[in-house]
């Protein structure tokens, strides 16, 4: 966790010294500024992936920071504020921040908060549901459905159909594919990406009008949607 980087821009020191403690203590890399002006500069020269806004600063405050951090970032910022007013919540969220805080608030409900952000961040990176057409493949369930139907797959073909969809578009010769899912040490016979192709067809493609495994002869193969007339089989 020591390379996910939080930034505290809040002028109270004592609080500032608080959530830095804290927040180091559950391992976060942290850094910190006690003015508006340096703290978007910090925002701008380095890569964050959190950054706790207080919206109370002596020269250019929270909210306006958030909206000049939007122009050219999309790091996920909780803003901390010592009101309460409803007002202030909603313009929080709406110049961009994604969750808001109300001073005085327990150190662990910020951390579960910061959790929850940092959970939906993973999903996006790592790309967890992949679509193509009417067929999706979730990779935190491992399930494949296409047109509202669950395909069963062997743990071959899933691999399979996850390298293709990993290169959505992109020709793959058959030693790559050989060499992504059986493995660089594979010493079988390569025609084994033709067959497990074939099983594969048969499971996501071969009763739908839309094929989406390609054959581009004599290269490899590619996953698309295409029409029938031009699959070149
Ligand atoms: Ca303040």
């Amino acid at each position: 966790m020591e390379d996910y980087k939080i930034l505290i821009i809040e002028d109270e020191k004592q609080i500032a010294r608080f959530l830095e403690l804290e927040l180091k203590h559950e391992g976060y890399n942290v850094d910190i500024s006690y003015n508006g002006k340096e703290g978007l500069k910090k925002i701008e020269s380095a890569d964050y992936d959190l950054v706790l806004l207080d919206i109370m600063l002596p020269d250019l405050n929270g909210i306006e920071i958030c909206k000049r951090v939007r122009r050219f970032s999309a790091v996920p910022i909780i803003m901390l504020t010592a009101k309460d007013a409803t007002s202030d919540k909603v313009m929080g969220l709406d110049i961009g921040a994604d969750d808001y805080m109300t001073k005085p608030f327990a150190i662990e409900e910020l951390l579960a908060r910061i959790r929850v952000i940092r959970r939906n961040d993973t999903s996006n990176k790592n790309d967890k549901k992949m679509r193509i057409c009417d067929l999706s493949m979730d990779r935190a369930t491992h399930q494949v459905v296409r047109a509202g139907k669950v395909i069963e797959l062997t743990k071959r073909e899933y691999d399979l159909l996850e390298c293709l969809l990993d290169n959505k578009g992109i020709v793959l010769t058959r030693d790559q594919l050989l060499e992504k899912v059986w493995g660089f040490d594979y010493t079988g016979d390569a025609n084994v990406v033709d067959v497990y192709i074939r099983y594969l067809r048969s499971k996501i493609d071969d009763e739908y009008e839309v094929k989406l495994i390609n054959t581009v002869r004599g290269v490899g193969y590619v996953i698309k949607e295409t029409k029938n007339e031009d699959q070149s089989v």
